[in-house]
């Protein structure tokens, strides 16, 4: 028992002193680690998860980077509709924040659906973006709106897998919306993230954009590209959310985040694949994700940081 006692407060010795190291670091907060020269501005993704079980959609993302010096907005665009239509929406706010700001230049970040959002903004007006941003991005199309929309050539995938994977995308449709009735089946939202309808988006707005599944060009019209993803559907039990992604990304057939594939994601610099599911990638659900990998509000952190060093 001594023995035992004594491991015990050797480890709590140790537990003590990692606070204190984090206290520390806190302490060091507000040095401007995460203050880019031009705001920061956080576009989320399909189905209004703007708002998460009540929570802000990039979980403790805009309260971690305003601590240390970023200007940071979050914008508010349909929750599902065309990737057109929400990036008016979104070019509309950008506007409005570089009145509000007196900035002239925005870095855009945006998840999932967020991603061609953003860079329709960075394509139809690349002076008012410094930084595309794109994680979890649907750039090269989602198999799984393939799939719901009935696009996925018969036979391709067994229709019972197929079934699954819908009814799986509806929990977690309903789960992030809160409700407890599915809403209407956003069928244009879905029709912009099937394969073929992104390709032809793609070719309207080709910047940053690999051939294949590395990394594109980085600067194009003044406008820098980057991206990351997550390439592990199930990281985290306790998070009920989990359970939906590991059955979609059994749909893929290559690596994915349980909604979009990796190469699907790739934009500009390619900064990384991380243990993280689709909704990790957000630090969602309220942080539960893979807690042996960086935690995903420190992708954030480094990335604004990234920004400021390159000027942004
Ligand atoms: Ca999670």
């Amino acid at each position: 028992m001594t023995c035992f006692f004594s491991a015990l407060v050797r480890r709590l010795a140790w537990v003590f002193a990692a606070l204190a190291l984090v206290s520390g670091a806190s302490a060091q907060a507000a040095t401007g680690y995460t203050q880019t020269r031009y705001p920061v501005v956080l576009v989320h993704g399909l189905f209004g998860f703007d708002s998460f079980l009540g929570v802000d959609y990039f979980y403790g993302v805009p309260s971690a980077l305003r601590q240390d010096g970023a200007r940071v907005f979050v914008a508010q665009v349909s929750a599902a509709n065309s990737t057109e239509v929400r990036g008016e929406q979104l070019l509309a706010q950008v506007k409005n924040i570089l009145a509000i700001t007196g900035a002239s230049k925005v870095n855009l970040i945006g998840h999932s659906h967020g991603g061609p959002t953003i860079r329709y903004v960075a394509g139809v007006a690349p002076q008012l973006v410094a930084s595309v941003t794109s994680i979890g991005g649907v750039n090269k199309g989602s198999r799984v709106a393939d799939i719901l929309r009935g696009v996925v050539p018969p036979g391709s995938l067994s229709e019972t897998l197929a079934n699954n994977a819908a009814k799986a995308f509806v929990a977690l449709i309903n789960l992030g919306s809160g409700g407890t009735s599915l809403p209407q089946m956003p069928t244009a939202a879905l029709d912009s993230l099937t394969t073929s309808r992104t390709l032809a988006f793609n070719q309207r707005f080709p910047q940053g954009l690999p051939t294949g599944c590395g990394s594109g060009a980085e600067l194009v019209n003044g406008v820098r590209y980057y991206s990351w993803t997550g390439t592990q559907p199930v990281t985290n039990l306790l998070d009920v959310s989990d359970g939906a992604l590991g059955v979609l990304s059994l749909v893929f057939g290559e690596a994915n985040d349980g909604l979009v594939s990796a190469c699907s994601s790739r934009l500009g610099t390619h900064l990384g694949d991380y243990r993280q599911n689709h909704l990790d990638e957000v630090n969602q659900v309220v942080g539960l994700h893979d807690w042996f990998s960086v935690d995903p509000v420190t992708l954030y952190r480094q990335h604004a940081n990234r920004l400021k060093q390159a000027g942004l």
